[in-house]
């Protein structure tokens, strides 16, 4: 979706437990994007936190991130799910993704994307524990979790309910009953 600067984009887990990634890119050139790796440099925290503003990989502002109803159970480490990614789990033909998802939303834009940017996880429960490993333990998001951010610029905004349904041994994504939808409010 579109949103002006000054706009607000309230995205929100109806079910709790179900992650959203999040894509941001200019308006004005869609070869800018938010970019996870130049936001966490300035906020010096690999989770987003309330407060926090979100960088182009320019390093301009796009987003604040306003209010954290999530409990700042957010991830900005982990790439999109993607077809390969799906393969590797051993499923057997196409499955949706974030990727995909991606994919399509910008399409309908009018913009082909071949490059899928680093996505910030709401609503997704990856550590990194004291010895530097990554971990996914459960997704404890309350129903009703949400997020809300303001545009600094003219922005595109997607938001994918990620389509991971795998049970994974130590590694959890979206609630164990599978995949459920998101809420997306912009004004
Ligand atoms: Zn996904």
């Amino acid at each position: 979706m579109r949103l002006p600067a000054g706009g607000r984009i309230r995205v929100m887990t109806p079910k709790g437990r179900q992650a959203a990634d999040f894509f941001a890119f200019m308006a004005a050139n869609a070869g800018e994007w938010l970019s996870p790796m130049h936001t966490w440099v300035e906020t010096r925290s690999i989770r987003p936190r309330a407060g926090d503003v979100f960088l182009s990989r320019f390093r301009r502002p796009m987003l604040d991130f306003v209010e954290d109803g999530a409990g700042g159970m957010h991830d900005m480490l982990i790439a999109a799910c993607d077809q390969a990614r799906y393969e590797e789990f051993g499923v057997k033909g196409p499955h949706a993704s974030c990727s995909e998802n991606l994919r399509a939303a910008m399409a309908r834009l009018g913009h082909a994307i071949d490059i899928v940017p680093q996505p910030v996880n709401f609503f997704t429960n990856t550590q990194v524990d004291e010895g530097g490993a990554l971990v996914s333990p459960p997704n404890e998001v309350p129903p009703g979790g949400y997020v809300e951010l303001a545009a600094r610029a003219d922005v595109i905004c997607v938001v994918s309910s990620c389509p991971f349904d795998l049970a994974i041994p130590g590694w959890t994504i979206n609630a164990p009953g599978g995949p459920s939808e998101l809420v997306v409010e912009i004004g």
